[in-house]
């Protein structure tokens, strides 16, 4: 009966765990910590997750999806297979994957999760991850910011104990910077800054650019699958310039040849480092603190990797930035020291993770000269800490009104209309002359992130109390059990000869990439290792899998 914790990510995934008062990041059945966060319905209707599920974008499109964390809490569903699906089931499956790979590797059952957010998550995506997690079969008690289980590792994994942090979280599409405190076994995220729209894939794509453009070919011209391959060949190259000095691209038959080295990509990302800087000083200057009041920049996410990025953080900052073990690991090994914790017990009181509301709530009042258009009367406050409760006092408008509609809103602003309804409380009062009524509106904003609003008319004594939920996004008791059913219909793919079935997948992958002398060439390949698998011949199948492998990744050098 073990709790684990869980990076739930928009690229990638990862589960860790505590072990003998070990910190340990679970190995998926191929062996790896990182297993990307795409799913896929096979032929046998089975659920793929991870690598596997990632080849079929390209070959089964229809039937897999990936970034679907961008989407949770938001009414978009996903076709899949001929199937709709939220973006909290098929994040379930991925949680069910981690789950069932932390069950394997420690050989016990796996009740509980904690689970990782951003920290700028709604009431929406919070609720809609807690869900995520049920539909996988376990409990999710707790909810932690992204930025404090990274602020919680770097302190136990690089001992530089306690202090300000400032978090530098680049992922494959977003960026994150916060500004964390910790002091005292107190973890409080002090503000939140970033840009939804930037990443890993952005560098990717600024590379092939830059390659078309070396080889005078147009980015646009190119057909959606030579883009995909094309976009592949850049994050490899991108990533092979994290250890080597340059990185050599092979363009088509006539061997013509770009050289991408660390100077050049910098050069060629001035615009996405104009925006990493912008993130920067808004945290900075929404934290009022100055970077000396900064103790440690830690570099979070798998694009902290890249040596572009250390150079100009230190740079920016005039000062270093540090980097433990792996960046993309970090956010997993705080919720798991923070599931460690939770596990027993008895130390959960001695480390206490506050967080900040990273938005405004409040309510509608009427707008005077416009009653179209309703005003925001905040009440909980952006980078207010939790768990808050505030109370607003409000009137009737006019005289003997009987009915009133209290909406409550999340956003910064003026008008309700261009915030986010959250939700709507309906509650009859006592009909007075205008101005008499006495309303008191109390928003109850708890640790994960959860909003509870009471109405009270303080003639009548009467209370309305809702935990703020959109019926459209939310399933009752009822719904939950019944689609945890539905879901459990789904088998996830077994894990036994993964390797031999991501080769498979790869090569069907690259077939429909490719054409010509090169599909044959890969149809033998597959031939092969079917030939061998017909045979039942261990060592022969492991030979053509790493003959297949390496023609495999020539192949998967881009050639227009
Ligand atoms: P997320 O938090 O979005 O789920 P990750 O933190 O795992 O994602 O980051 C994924 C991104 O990190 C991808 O864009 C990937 O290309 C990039 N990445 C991973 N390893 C490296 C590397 N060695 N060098 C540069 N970028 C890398
Ligand atoms: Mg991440």
């Amino acid at each position: 009966m073990a709790i684990i914790g869980i990076d739930l990510g928009t690229t990638n995934s990862l589960a860790c765990v505590c072990q003998d008062g070990q910190i340990k990041l679970v190995p998926n059945a191929l062996g790896q910590t990182l297993t990307p966060s795409v799913i896929s319905i096979d032929e046998n209707g089975d659920i793929c997750v991870g690598a596997v599920a990632k080849e079929r974008l390209v070959t089964h499109p229809s039937d897999t999806a990936a970034s679907f964390k961008r989407y949770m809490g938001t009414e978009k569903t996903y076709m899949l297979a001929g199937r709709s699906f939220t973006p909290q089931e098929l994040s379930s499956f991925v949680l069910r994957q981690l789950k069932e790979d932390a069950e394997h590797f420690l050989g016990e059952e796996v009740t509980e999760a904690v689970i990782s957010v951003p920290a700028y998550f709604n009431d929406h995506q919070r609720y809609a991850t807690r869900e995520a997690g049920r539909l996988a079969g376990m409990r999710v008690e707790r909810l932690v910011n992204e930025p404090s289980a990274a602020a919680l590792a770097a302190s136990r994994i690089s001992r530089s104990g306690e202090g300000s942090y400032l978090i530098f979280d680049l992922g494959g599409g977003t960026l994150d910077v916060s500004v964390v405190d910790f002091f005292e076994n107190v973890i409080e995220i002090i503000a939140v800054s970033g840009d939804n729209h930037l990443g890993g894939n952005d560098f990717d794509e600024t590379i092939a650019h830059r390659f078309c453009e070396a080889v005078g070919i147009m980015y646009e011209e190119l057909k959606e699958n030579e883009r995909a391959s094309l976009l592949r060949m850049s994050e490899r190259c991108k990533k092979e310039l994290t250890s080597q000095k340059e990185s050599v691209l092979t363009f088509g038959s006539e061997e013509r040849t770009f050289t991408l080295t660390n100077m050049l990509l910098a050069e060629s990302c001035q615009k996405l480092f104009d925006r990493i800087s912008q993130a920067i000083k808004n945290v900075l200057r929404d934290s009022k603190r100055t970077i000396n009041e900064i103790d440690e920049i830690v570099l979070v996410g798998g694009s902290s990797r890249m040596p572009v990025i250390f150079l100009f953080l230190q740079t920016f900052l005039g000062k270093s930035p540090c980097m433990i073990g792996s960046p993309d690991e970090i956010v997993a090994a705080g919720v798991g020291t923070y599931a460690g914790i939770k596990e027993r017990k008895q130390e959960i009181r001695d480390l206490v993770l506050t967080d900040i509301c990273p938005f405004t709530l409040g309510t509608n009042i009427v707008n005077h000269s416009d009653h179209e258009r309703p005003i925001m009367s905040p009440i909980i406050e952006r980078n207010s800490i939790l768990p808050s409760s505030k109370t607003g006092y409000y009137t009737n408008a006019y005289d003997g009104q009987a009915h009133i509609s209290i909406g409550v809103f999340q956003g910064e602003s003026y008008y309700c209309e261009e915030n986010v309804r959250l939700g709507n409380i309906e509650m009859d009062i006592l009909p007075v002359r205008r101005g008499e009524a006495q309303i008191e509106v109390r928003f109850t904003y708890d640790i994960n992130g959860i909003l509870e609003v009471e109405v009270t008319d303080r003639y009548q004594n009467r209370t309305e109390r809702v935990v703020v939920t959109c019926k459209t996004l939310r399933l009752s008791e009822q719904e939950l059990k019944q689609r945890l059913q539905e879901l459990n219909a789904y088998k996830l793919a077994p894990s036994g000869g993964i390797r031999t079935r991501l080769v498979l997948e790869r090569g069907e992958r690259l077939f429909a990439q490719l054409s010509g002398e090169e599909r044959k060439e890969i149809a033998e390949v597959l031939q092969r290792i079917e030939e061998s698998m017909r045979e039942q011949n261990d060592q022969l199948i492991a030979n053509r899998l790493r003959e297949a492998e390496a023609i495999f990744d020539r192949l998967d050098d881009w050639k227009p």
